[in-house]
């Protein structure tokens, strides 16, 4: 009662604020080019719940790049998506007669995409199930898009070892600096592109003499007097 009666009150809870802070900022999800372009056939071309994996990595700014995707074999359902022991099976096999770094191809995948048609991009409780078996395969993190017909793609991040899920990341095509093309560039600009020479007369006092400008603010303040009517 009293704020300055000798008691201290007792604490009480308040309405809490309940923010997670993220030392060294929320990461954000990156696309290759080509990647970004594949997803959005798989998506264009899919009538029903098409799901893929790619390999994702974590870059040294805490971001993640999603690098290459592929669609899975699979028995696509219009509302539901599962993604099979088979096709991952097959993937994997796939990639590893296929590829030189096969292996480790298959090692990174840690990336799952699927379409949901012209539905939200709101993951379902069978999207959620699927993440939790991620975990059990003792990932660190793993990465889900999900996408539609209408132009949206939502990325979640389930940074397993920290226990934190970011929702609905930030995403960005990524876009390296390809520092070749960036030499010729370079050398094309210092071809071409120098700083103007101004002969003496362009800095006369016609332009920008004390004189002129006076007259111009005096000019000015007679006519906004007249306006108002003073
Ligand atoms: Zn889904």
């Amino acid at each position: 009662m009293n704020r300055f009666s000798a008691v201290a009150d007792p604490f009480v809870p308040h309405e809490f604020g309940r923010k997670v802070e993220l030392m060294g900022g929320v990461p954000r999800v990156l696309v290759t080019r080509a990647a970004y372009s594949r997803m959005w056939h798989y998506v264009d071309i899919g009538d029903e719940e098409v799901g893929w994996l790619g390999t994702a990595e974590r870059l040294p700014s805490g971001d993640f790049l999603i690098g290459e995707v592929f669609l899975l074999e699979q028995e696509v359902h219009a509302t539901t998506t599962e993604i099979s022991a088979e096709g991952v099976a097959a993937l994997a096999e796939e990639l590893i007669t296929s590829r030189p770094d096969g292996v480790e191809m298959v090692s990174s995948i840690r990336f799952w995409g699927h379409s949901h048609v012209r539905m939200g991009t709101s993951p379902s409780g069978q999207d959620e199930f699927q993440m939790r078996l991620f975990r059990e395969n003792e990932c660190d993190w793993f990465v889900r898009g999900i996408f539609n017909k209408l132009g949206r793609a939502q990325f979640d991040i389930f940074l397993y070892k920290e226990g934190v899920i970011v929702r609905d990341a930030a995403w960005a095509i990524f876009e390296p600096v390809d520092t070749g093309e960036r030499t010729q560039i370079e050398a094309e600009f210092s071809a071409k592109v120098r700083p103007k020479k101004y002969s003496a007369s362009e800095f006369g006092f016609g332009r920008f003499g004390g004189g002129e400008v006076q007259s111009a603010v005096i000019g000015h303040s007679k006519k906004k007097g007249g306006r108002h009517g003073r």
